[in-house]
């Protein structure tokens, strides 16, 4: 008697699991929509911030839901296994970590064989197949990095290579930076091809490093920002004056505010005659001793849902508006967010009980910590009344494994299952499960 009210308790265990995770494949389908259309963009870095901040998972969790959620939409078959309770969430999270739409019915047929152990250890042996194969291409590409530079019959001296991408994008940024040197902008009519342009701005490149001498430079130098601004439109943006960076490109008065609110650079204020009347918000910068109270205090980024580590000291009240550099008037914000706060239409204010409260563009506040959803007093059977509704048959041995106890040999599997397999497909065992002795 006692025996068989346990199985009755198991079944039911396994029934309701199979409906949960079956309602979960409906949960990464509206989390795909939330994210496609942004719907997390109300000031978070993303929608696992937004998923974490908004229902309570810890990041880590919160940011595998978004990305099995994306990849299941390129995966038809394991999201249909998911969403009819065959298939356990943790198995599809572990398959979709190497599941393409050519592999997916193969490992398909892993998930539904194994256990969700077994399913890890395959694909842990699949990843190492991949990530060799991986090792190698990268090896070769880098292998096949060359720069030939030869005359040609008629003098001119061809250029041909072969760069590493990131190599390749500093080239491509300096030709950008170069032509725009030797091609302003508002340069009239017959200008040449962009090809001449090229040529032209990669002279200028091998002249500027010949007289400079190369050296790349301290980092802090080579991206120092120094921002020239109007001493009044660093007190309101909607005043008349300039606000641009030292090469001349202009920038917003809410970004040139948002650079010299910690002014660890050098901002340049100029008098209506264009002298310079201040040089060095350097002397704002925020001193060391308040800054490692602040870092103590905030921790990290302030804003609901973000505690990024690292960040600036934002002053609630701007120092250009007389605010104090006190702790009580900074904020410790990451760099999305004092964007989001100085450029974005978001507000911070500091209550008289000391809480800070942000709040969006449209006004509406964005607490700390969302309440939390109503739930209905029996949610289990709210899913199974839904799951019947959607003519979803779930029962205690939906998502059993075919398993039978047999002893899994994941070399074998992974010879038989991998694309670059050693073995060839027509060896494939017919019968599901044959990867077991
Ligand atoms: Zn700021
Ligand atoms: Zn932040």
């Amino acid at each position: 008697m006692e025996q068989r009210s346990l199985d009755r308790l198991g079944d039911e265990i396994a029934e309701l699991s199979a409906h949960i995770e079956a309602a979960t494949a409906h949960l990464l389908d509206m989390i795909l929509e939330f994210d496609a259309r942004g719907g997390w963009n109300t000031g978070f870095r993303s929608c696992a911030a937004w998923l974490s901040w908004r229902v309570g998972l810890d990041l880590g969790a919160a940011r595998e839901r978004v990305r099995v959620a994306r990849v299941l939409a390129t995966l038809p078959s394991l999201a249909q296994a998911l969403a009819r309770g065959e298939l356990s969430y943790a198995k599809v999270r572990a398959l979709t970590r190497v599941a393409t739409p050519e592999t997916e019915e193969r490992l398909l047929a892993v998930g539904r064989a194994g256990t969700a152990e077994h399913v890890e250890r395959i694909v842990r042996g699949w990843r190492r197949v991949d990530r060799k194969a991986e090792a190698q291409e990268t090896a070769r590409r880098h292998a096949s990095r060359a720069l030939h530079v030869y005359q040609d019959e008629d003098g001119m001296v061809v250029v041909r290579g072969r760069l590493a991408p990131e190599v390749g994008a500093v080239l491509v940024q300096a030709l950008a930076a170069a032509r725009a040197v030797v091609y302003p902008k508002n340069v009239p009519a017959e200008t040449p091809t962009l090809a001449q342009q090229q040529a032209d701005a990669l002279g200028l490149l091998a002249e500027t490093a010949l007289h400079y001498g190369i050296d790349p430079g301290a980092p802090g130098e080579r991206y120092q920002v120094v921002v020239h601004i109007d001493a009044a439109v660093l007190a309101d943006p909607d005043a008349p004056g300039q606000s641009i960076l030292e090469d001349g490109v202009h920038v917003s008065a809410e970004t040139s505010q948002r650079l010299a609110c910690d002014a660890s650079r050098v901002v340049m204020r100029h008098a209506p005659d264009d002298r310079v009347v201040e040089v060095g918000a350097r002397t704002r910068t925020i001193p060391p001793a308040i800054r490692r109270a602040l870092h103590h205090r905030d921790r990290g980024c302030r804003f609901p849902g973000c505690g990024v580590r690292f960040g600036q000291g934002h002053h609630i009240r701007h120092w250009a508006h007389g605010g104090p550099t006190t702790l009580s008037n900074l904020a410790l914000l990451c760099r999305r967010h004092h964007r989001a706060v100085h450029e974005e239409g978001y507000q911070v204010a500091r209550e008289s009980d000391g809480d800070l409260h942000f709040r969006r563009p449209d006004g509406q506040l964005l607490p700390e910590v969302p309440p939390p959803a109503t739930v209905p007093a029996d949610p289990a059977d709210v899913l199974r009344a839904r799951h019947e509704a959607q003519g979803l048959s779930i029962d205690a041995r939906t998502s059993t494994p075919g398993w039978l106890g047999e002893r899994l040999d994941v070399g074998w599997a992974i010879d038989v299952l991998h694309p670059l397999a050693a073995r060839p497909r027509s060896e494939l065992p017919a019968h599901r499960g044959s990867f077991y002795e």
